[in-house]
Formats: C-alpha cells, sequence, structure tokens
C-alpha cells in the first residue's frame, strides 16, 4: 500500500472510529465509559490486538491494550473517554450526533477528547497492522472519570492496577494549540500543570442586630477589604522553566523578564494573558458566605478563594504571601485541598520527538513549553512513576481561540484534518522514540 492510500485510510478510519465514540453517551456523571471502551475493544480486535478492560465498577471500564517492546523505555497514549454534559437546547445539532458537516465531526467530546481517543486508537492499530515492533512497550490508556475525578480512573490505576499503566513516556490531552508569534507558528506543549489549591478565609466579627451597627462588629464588611487586598494584589513574576523555556521559543533569546515580557507582549495581544499564570501563583476569591438572616450582623464570614500555584510550589509556600497580602487581622486561613502541580523536564527524547514532528507538519514552526492552568490525568504518572507526561494533540485546522471557547461549551466539533494530523502525530513520535 502506498503512503497517500495508507494516508487516505487513516483519515476515514479516525472519522468513523470517532463518530461511534461520540455516539456512545459517557456524560460524566454518571459516565457509563465502559460503553467508549467496548467500541474501542472490538475496533482493536478487528486489528488483531487483545485488550483488556479494568474497572472498578462494570460499568465504567477503563481500557488498557499494550504492543510489547524489547525491553527499552516505554510509551503510553493517555486519553479519557468520559466527557462533561451537554444542553441539548444550546446546540445546533444533537451532541451525540457525531455529524460530519464541512469536514468537521460534531458532538460533545469532539475537542475533550474523544478526537484524541480515536486518533491515539488508530496511531496505535495501524502501527500494529503494519508489524512495527517497538524497542520499548507502547500503550494505549483510555480512562474512565477524568471530568470528575472520583476514584473510578488514573487515580484509582496507579494505586490499584500500577504494573497495567506504568510507563517511561506519554502522551496525554492539554497542549497542541497554534499561535503565529512574529509571523513564526508556534505549538504549545503543556509539560507541567498548576495546583489547585483553594483555601477559606475566615473573617471573625461580633453578631448583632442589624438595626443597631454600632454595636456589632460586621465580619462581612471586613471581609470585604481583604477582598479587595486579594484582587488588587500583583504578585512578584518568578521565572520558571516553563516560563523560560516558552519566552525562548517564542523569543529566540532569553532576555530580561521585564524585556521578554514587553516582547512578548508586543508580539501578540494575547501573549500578556498567556504567560502571566506562568509567573506566580493565582489568587481569585469566587465565593462568599455571612450572615443568614437579613437582620442579623454576621459574626462570621467566609470567602472561598481559588488559588493556583506554580508547578511544585505548595500550600505551606504559599501562606506566607497570602497572609503578606491580607496583612495582620482576626481571620484565620484553611486549605481546602491541594490537587496537581507536578511537572516534566523540558529536555527528553519524548521533546525532541514532538518538535520534529512539528517541523515536519510546518516548516520553520517551533514548540514551546506551558504549564496548564487546569488540571490533567498527566499528574497521576508523574506523581507515581516519573513518567515523563506531555499535553500535545495538534490544532492546526481550528483556530485555537476557536477550539478553546468549544471545549465544554455547545457546538463543540473537530476538524477531520486535525484528527488526521494527531494520528500521524502519534505514529511519529512512536517511530522516532520506540523505532
Ligand atoms: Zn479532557
Amino acid at each position: 500500500m502506498s503512503v497517500v492510500e495508507e494516508t487516505a485510510g487513516l483519515r476515514q478510519e479516525v472519522t468513523e472510529l470517532l463518530q461511534a465514540l461520540i455516539r456512545a453517551d459517557t456524560v460524566n456523571p454518571p459516565g457509563n465509559e465502559t460503553r467508549a471502551a467496548q467500541i474501542l475493544v472490538d475496533y482493536l480486535a478487528e486489528c488483531g490486538i487483545q485488550s483488556g478492560l479494568i474497572a472498578r465498577v462494570p460499568e465504567r471500564a477503563n481500557l488498557v491494550a499494550r504492543i510489547p517492546g524489547a525491553g527499552g523505555p516505554s510509551l503510553a497514549f493517555l486519553c479519557h473517554t468520559d466527557t462533561v454534559l451537554a444542553d441539548p437546547a444550546e446546540w445546533e445539532r444533537d451532541p451525540w450526533s457525531g455529524e460530519l458537516v464541512d469536514g468537521e465531526v460534531w458532538g460533545r467530546g469532539a475537542l475533550d477528547m474523544k478526537g484524541q481517543v480515536a486518533a491515539s486508537a488508530v496511531a496505535f492499530a495501524s502501527l500494529q497492522r503494519e508489524g512495527f515492533v517497538p524497542s520499548g512497550d507502547l500503550l494505549f490508556i483510555a480512562v474512565a472519570d477524568e471530568e470528575v475525578g472520583d476514584g473510578y480512573g488514573l487515580r484509582w490505576l496507579v494505586e490499584a492496577h500500577p504494573e497495567a499503566v506504568r510507563c517511561d513516556y506519554a502522551l496525554n490531552e492539554g497542549g497542541g494549540d497554534r499561535l503565529v508569534l512574529g509571523g513564526r507558528p508556534v505549538y504549545l506543549c503543556a509539560t507541567a500543570e498548576k495546583m489547585s489549591a483553594p483555601f477559606l478565609l475566615r473573617v471573625h466579627g461580633r453578631s448583632g442586630h442589624a438595626s443597631m451597627p454600632g454595636i456589632a462588629d460586621n465580619a462581612l464588611v471586613k471581609a470585604s477589604r481583604y477582598v479587595d487586598a486579594l484582587a488588587a494584589y500583583e504578585p512578584e513574576p518568578e521565572l520558571i522553566p516553563e516560563a523560560q523555556g516558552f519566552l525562548e521559543a517564542v523569543l529566540g533569546e532569553a532576555p530580561p523578564l521585564e524585556e521578554a515580557l514587553q516582547r512578548a507582549n508586543e508580539l501578540h495581544p494575547m501573549l500578556g494573558a498567556l504567560v502571566q499564570p506562568l509567573l506566580a501563583l493565582t489568587l481569585s476569591p469566587t465565593m462568599i458566605e455571612a450572615s443568614r438572616k437579613r437582620n442579623v450582623i454576621p459574626a462570621v464570614c467566609e470567602v472561598t478563594v481559588d488559588c493556583r500555584l506554580l508547578p511544585e510550589q505548595t500550600p505551606q509556600d504559599a501562606e506566607p504571601l497570602v497572609r503578606a497580602v491580607l496583612g495582620e487581622g482576626d481571620y484565620e486561613l484553611e486549605w481546602i485541598e491541594a490537587v496537581g502541580g507536578t511537572r516534566s523536564p523540558l529536555e527528553t527524547p519524548l521533546w525532541d520527538a514532538v518538535a520534529s514532528f512539528v517541523q515536519e507538519l510546518e516548516p520553520g514552526a517551533v514548540l514551546a513549553p506551558i504549564a496548564c492552568p487546569g488540571f490533567t490525568d498527566s499528574h497521576f504518572l508523574r506523581e507515581s512513576f516519573g513518567t515523563v507526561a506531555y499535553g500535545f494533540f495538534p490544532v492546526k485546522a481550528m483556530d485555537p481561540v476557536l477550539a478553546t471557547t468549544l471545549v465544554h461549551s455547545a457546538n463543540e466539533r473537530v476538524p477531520v484534518d486535525d484528527l488526521e494530523a494527531g494520528v500521524h502525530m502519534l505514529r511519529h513520535v512512536t517511530r522516532s522514540l520506540l523505532g
């Protein structure tokens, strides 16, 4: 079979597989990811690949398939099969139709992330059909329960079945967006993520009748100045490796931070907003609770603050900063949780493999690292096995701003051109890394 024929075949194959996956409703909650896992089991079986379902409860299966290698470092295609919900009333088409319209496949999960699930399965199966023998194991891991994280997906697998999912390298969601900066295309690769570490700010006062404010000490009023202080906070920027790597890739050199930021801003108006979360923790007050009665002045006011820490920063590191922002006062801080926040190194064979794909996809384009502001399953592999896990799936045909707005929103769809590029990326990376 010629290269052209093989390419055309894979394009068709990934489109049809994605359509089938979208038609299997896996909205989480409740998930029902076994529906998607079974489609993948059947598809892989047609290509002569045996895969295993590993499930805590029958309706929420995770799928793992493996092409055994010769003992070298292993590579996993990691993805999740659940989706967030969709309200059909907001959509122009049925969210579970999988319709192909003007070269785009429509439906919930097309971008996040059944498109990458389908591309991973097709890349995996096509390599097996060609008789490719990897130097290390090649794994395809399609997990349940990423969107909610109730303990049915990768968080559970790394503890209950570590040998099934242990890997040295992994490619997951979280990156692949294309920006044109100073005339040069830049593809983003997610090599780290920020830690989600929200906290409660509990402000104390003294209750009293609202008709006589002078006799009370209103905790809500006191809290307002802390909310102002949190909103006005401008953290001291810190050049973490991901920000340094990003600025170097974009500017071609690493000038001092302030100059780098200014030059980045001049390159693209969106760049400042993109780089800023990479430079420091962020503090966003989002919820407030005080008195439950109109005529009672509250003795306590609780403000929930969404806080995102830099990779490897901890709440213990952040607390003195937060206290300095708030100043002295009658309040306490209570950290609610601390999730994510891991990073992988930047100079790795996986990086080189993705970078060489980007060169092939678009000569002159560069790959730039980024830390995801949000959480992905890459965190569990990094934390459990020290896996080098990157988020990358090329978004070339679709405008990245449009793609970002469609994720978790109405009218989600993916261009078949991007699906096809994704299949090529996964095949290219596998051949470079495990060839
Ligand atoms: Zn996702």
